[in-house]
Order: C-alpha cells, then sequence, then structure tokens
C-alpha cells in the first residue's frame, strides 16, 4: 500500500480483499510464494494520456484519460469506463483491482481492468460529448482489441458514448472488431439485456440471499439509491418481484414516494428528458404522495426498508446511515454499485446479522452479461432477450452460491464478503500461478 500514496479508495479496496485472506493462507500457504500477493496487488498495465477536444465554443479543452490494465490471467482486460469530474488514478485503480476478482467471481475468461476520464459529460452537448469521445479513443485505440483488453460503460459513459467510440476505434483500425467494446446498441453488435443486466443481477443476487432465510421481494419495502442505469433497472426487477421500491436519488437529492416509485415516470425524467429527481415530483405532483429532499439536507438511508440496494457510486452509505438501516429493520443489503458502503458500515451490518451482498458478486451480471455480448460477438450470432436473461439469472445463482458455500468451507457462513473475496482470489491465483512469474 505504501506505492500507492495518495489514493485512499484503493488502498481501502485492497484491504478489504487482504483482511479476508487470512483463512485462505492459513489453508494454503503456497499462495505466500513468488510474491504472488503483492503480484496480485499491481496492476500489470497504467496508462495517462491527454484529451484535448474543442467545445462548442471554439476553445481548446483538456482532460485526462486512463485506463488500468489490471490483471489479464484469466483473458483479456475487462471493465467499464467512467467519465466523472471525481475521476482520478487512484479511483480507476480501485475499480480494476475489484473488477478483476468480479471477473473471476462470473466463472468467464475475462481480466480485470477499469478506465475513463475526469471528464464531466453534465451540460456538454452531443457535438460535444462525440467529439470528446473521439479524442479519447484517438489514444485508447493503440491499447485495446478483442483479445487484449474490451472496455465497456460505467457512470456517464451509457450506450450513446459507447457508439461513438465504437465508429471512432472502427475508422481508426479499419476494422469491423464488434468485440472490441461491450454495451453496444443492438444494431451493431450489442446483447440484449446487457442495459438491464447490473440492475437486474444485483436483484437476483439479493433475491437468493433472501431465500436463504426463506424470504422473498414480495411485499418488502426496498429503497435504491442513484437513479441511473444500475438503479433504473433494480427498480423493474425488484418491482416484478413483488417488492415495493419506495425511494431513489441523484447526486441534487432524493425522492420518496409512498405509492412506490413510478417506473415510467423514472424513465421519462432520466431517460428522455435528461432531467434531474425533482423533476419526478415536479411531473407528478406534491399532493400525489411524492417529496424531493434536497442534497445535504437528510439522507435516503433515514427512509425505513426492508433491502437496500445502494446503486449510485462509493462510500456512498456510511457508518452511520447503517445505524439507521439496522435500526429501522433492514434485514438485506445488495451493493449495486462498487464499494457503495463503507468499511464501517459493511462492519456494522455483519454485526447486525444483515445480509450482505458485496459488489464484487451482487453488481457482477452487467459484466457477466457483457461477456455474453463477446459470445455473441465471436459467434456472428444474436440471442433473444430470453435466452440472454436465463443465463444472467443462472450466472448470478451461480455466483451466489460460490459466495455462500466459500464462506461456509472456510468458516464463516453467511458472511458473502468473505467468500466474495476467497473465491475470487483463489481462481485469479491459481490462473497466475500456473502461468508463472510474469
Ligand atoms: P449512471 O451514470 O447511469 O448513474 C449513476 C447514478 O449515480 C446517477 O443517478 C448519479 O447522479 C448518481 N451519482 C453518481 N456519482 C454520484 C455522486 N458522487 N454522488 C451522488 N450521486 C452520484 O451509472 P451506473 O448506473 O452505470 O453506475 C452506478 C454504479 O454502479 C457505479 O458505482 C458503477 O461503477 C457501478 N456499476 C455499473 C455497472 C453497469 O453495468 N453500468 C456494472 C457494475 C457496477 P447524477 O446524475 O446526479 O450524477
Amino acid at each position: 500500500l505504501g506505492r500507492s500514496p495518495g489514493e485512499p479508495e484503493f488502498q481501502q479496496a485492497v484491504r478489504e480483499v487482504l483482511e479476508s485472506l487470512g483463512r485462505v493462507i492459513a489453508k494454503h500457504p503456497h499462495y505466500l510464494e513468488h510474491a504472488l500477493i503483492e503480484r496480485i496487488c499491481e496492476p500489470e498495465r497504467q496508462i495517462i494520456f491527454r484529451v484535448p477536444w474543442v467545445d462548442d465554443q471554439g476553445s481548446v479543452q483538456i482532460n485526462r484519460g486512463f485506463r488500468v490494465q489490471f490483471n489479464s490471467a484469466l483473458g483479456p482486460y475487462k471493465g467499464g469506463i467512467r467519465f466523472h469530474p471525481s475521476v482520478n488514478l487512484g479511483i480507476i485503480k480501485f475499480l480494476g483491482f475489484e473488477q478483476t476478482f468480479k471477473n473471476a467471481l462470473t466463472g468467464m475468461p475475462i481480466g480485470g481492468g477499469k478506465g475513463g476520464s475526469d471528464f464531466d459529460p453534465r451540460g456538454r452537448s452531443d457535438g460535444e460529448i462525440m467529439r470528446f469521445c473521439q479524442s479519447f479513443m484517438i489514444e485508447l485505440h493503440r491499447h485495446i482489441g478483442e483479445y487484449i483488453d474490451v472496455p465497456a460503460g460505467d457512470i456517464g459513459v451509457g450506450g450513446r458514448e459507447i457508439g461513438y467510440m465504437f465508429g471512432c476505434y472502427k475508422r481508426l483500425t479499419n476494422r469491423y472488431e464488434a468485440g472490441v467494446l461491450t454495451g453496444k446498441a443492438l444494431f451493431y453488435g450489442g446483447s440484449r439485456a446487457r442495459t438491464e443486466a447490473t440492475g437486474y443481477g444485483n436483484t437476483y443476487f439479493v433475491r437468493a440471499m433472501l431465500a436463504t432465510r426463506g424470504l422473498s421481494f414480495e411485499d418488502k419495502t426496498v429503497v435504491v439509491s442513484g437513479s441511473g442505469n444500475v438503479a433504473t433497472y433494480s427498480v423493474e426487477k425488484v418491482q416484478s418481484f413483488g417488492g415495493k421500491v419506495v425511494a431513489v436519488s441523484d447526486s441534487s437529492g432524493y425522492v420518496v414516494d409512498e405509492d412506490g416509485i413510478d417506473l415510467a415516470l423514472l424513465k421519462e425524467v432520466k431517460q428522455i428528458r435528461h432531467g434531474r429527481i425533482a423533476d419526478y415530483v415536479a411531473l407528478k405532483g406534491e399532493t400525489h404522495g411524492a417529496l424531493f429532499v434536497k442534497s445535504g439536507e437528510g439522507s435516503i438511508w433515514d427512509i425505513p426498508c426492508d433491502v437496500a440496494m445502494p446503486s449510485a457510486t462509493q462510500n456512498e452509505l456510511t457508518g452511520k446511515d447503517a445505524k439507521t438501516l439496522v435500526a429501522n429493520g433492514v434485514v438485506a443489503v445488495g451493493e449495486g454499485a462498487n464499494m457503495p458502503c463503507t468499511p464501517e458500515a459493511i462492519r456494522i451490518f455483519e454485526h447486525a446479522g444483515v445480509m450482505f451482498g458485496p459488489g464484487k458478486a451482487a453488481n457482477a451480471g452487467g459484466v457477466a452479461t457483457s461477456a455474453l455480448e463477446m459470445q455473441q460477438n465471436a459467434s456472428r450470432d444474436s440471442w433473444t432477450f430470453d435466452k440472454t436473461e436465463a443465463r444472467l439469472s443462472e450466472i448470478m445463482r451461480a455466483i451466489h452460491d460460490t459466495c455462500a458455500s466459500t464462506a461456509e468451507e472456510y468458516g464463516a457462513p453467511g458472511n458473502y464478503v468473505l467468500g466474495a473475496n476467497i473465491a475470487g482470489f483463489v481462481r485469479v491465483a491459481e490462473a497466475m500461478r500456473a502461468l508463472g512469474v510474469i
């Protein structure tokens, strides 16, 4: 960790994994040989580059681009690209490190990587977004490929951005290499159910956790933070399983709707109007039971619920929030986002006996479906929605069962954090041992 000063999120992610490894090392001390643990914590390659672009006023803007190719023992690097002003090297390293174990947990042949830029897409015109994506790809294209590194979307990068990046890659390389990016639109090589996969997958994971105690989503009250890709499709799936989602948020605040979030209205506000979450209340009308609370004037986690699904960003659910949730009787938490709960919050959930699905397991449905997209691209095939969702549901069930059985094997039944960290680590470590010191 001393090698990564000033990277608190990366240190937090590494510490969490290392803390889980004591039991596996005690049983299998050979994992201490050949500096395997030190190698697993060090990215194979980190690329940092200048991204110059011209805004609508004709001024030149400069952003910084990153791609951290963390570990390729199991397959080509795979992980999303994030456009958000908070992006820096430490954030991308933490995400790439988590991604390595998450991808291993899916059981699919994909290594771990992550990328992004401190570019803020909010308020930018379509032309500005396109020029930025093209400039970003002018550098990135040298480092990616179907057998090298396959980026996807993340915060601030959806189907539109992937399209602009793919178009630029195609022109620069003169190759129609569909498998170089995932999260593409259906008509040029995308997979059905990829858009929905992370939110759906987290919901499947939580459903499997609830089932271990004879519970289900039926009549449960659920709070989902965020209102982007992961949050929206979590709301959709929870509702289809009979749960009632009463709150969603964005960085400006949160909305409570005691009638249950109106999914069509949420999609209208976020996907069609690209508005703020307060618009939900404005459109529904305050007299109809919906209320907007501004950021800083309360926490979405103050709302009593049975299930919490943090799906916005890292460290958004603190120890204080966890205490409130426990006091209000929460029974399960599924991390839709990457590392949304602070270490203190996780400890509080563990001590209170709350079922806790860590992001690297619970939100792995997105990358798993990206791997299914790669599979379809490689075989020039396109599966139906039902077939793809059925595969996603099987994969999430398998991830849940692997985490649960690993936790049990290592003497901590019900501890999905330990189960996910150990199962992910063992798969990557075995591949690294087989490949030698390289
Ligand atoms: P989106 O950009 O679609 O949505 C992000 C949502 O979170 C928005 O509502 C946004 O609000 C909110 N948000 C982002 N940053 C902050 C912040 N600093 N404070 C408060 N709210 C914030 O992203 P996704 O839904 O794709 O990603 C959400 C999380 O899920 C991330 O942690 C991502 O890494 C993780 N994830 C995503 C996967 C995917 O397939 N998309 C796969 C696995 C994990 P606002 O619009 O106001 O910024």
